[in-house]
């Protein structure tokens, strides 16, 4: 697969479900993959990323956006407190906000700067224990909480579980969106962004089918 082929079957996906095509995202995750393949999808014209850590990102981007003008740069993967200076100056979103200590540090900050990234809230759809993400049955609550912070809360992530049916996580979490009022739901990888898509995904992540399997770092 290259980037044309995914980007024409995020199209294709969205037309099927009976929407705009431009208001799905691809975020085309980097991380681990090899430099010169993340250069090749630049050339392209690609603009959109994701890293999942902030010291890897922090080592390769700030080279990449001063050689390509436009670039966006997401963050997909746990983010700790003690990151979140770093993580608000690098990153244009960050989709793993999951807990109220993370919050209430961003909100500081962005009190600070007079600006924060656009957030999601990331809910552990799956309930499992290993997993980041705040529980399906408190999401309403911190929601509001991030919200009563003034943090620019925008939308929700998830992870499905590896073994179960995505759709149902999807729809799950459209639902908790739907009733808040949130509109971005970042949902969808390189084995199920189109069935994402159907369940209404406005960003989805894909790795492996843009860049090819990672390569062990
Ligand atoms: C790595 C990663 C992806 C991309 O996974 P692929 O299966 O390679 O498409 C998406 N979302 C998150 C949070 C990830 O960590």
């Amino acid at each position: 697969m290259t980037l044309s082929d995914i980007t024409a079957a995020v199209a294709a996906a969205a037309q099927k479900a009976g929407r705009d095509p431009a208001g799905v995202r691809l975020i085309a995750v980097s991380k681990v993959q090899p430099l010169d393949r993340v250069e090749a999808v630049l050339s392209q014209g690609h603009r959109l990323f994701g890293e999942n850590r902030v010291q890897e990102a922090a080592g390769k981007w700030p080279d990449f956006k001063a050689r390509y003008d436009g670039v966006k740069l997401h963050l997909i993967g746990p983010l700790q407190s003690n990151k979140a200076r770093q993580a608000m100056e690098l990153f244009d979103a960050i989709h793993s906000l999951d807990r109220p200590k993370l919050a209430k540090a961003l909100a500081r900050l962005a009190q600070e700067d007079g600006h924060c990234p656009d957030l999601m809230i990331q809910v552990n759809t799956g309930e499992e224990p290993q997993k980041a993400g705040v529980l399906p049955g408190d999401a309403d609550a911190f929601i509001a909480e991030a919200r009563a912070m003034d943090l620019p809360v925008k939308g929700l992530m998830c992870i499905p579980p590896v073994d179960e049916t995505p759709a149902l996580h999807f729809a799950l979490l459209a639902k908790i969106a739907d009733r808040n009022g949130l509109s971005e739901l970042s949902m969808g990888m390189s084995a199920d962004f189109e069935t994402a898509i159907a369940h209404g995904a406005t960003c989805v992540r894909v790795g492996s089918a843009i860049f090819g399997e990672r390569v062990p770092g």
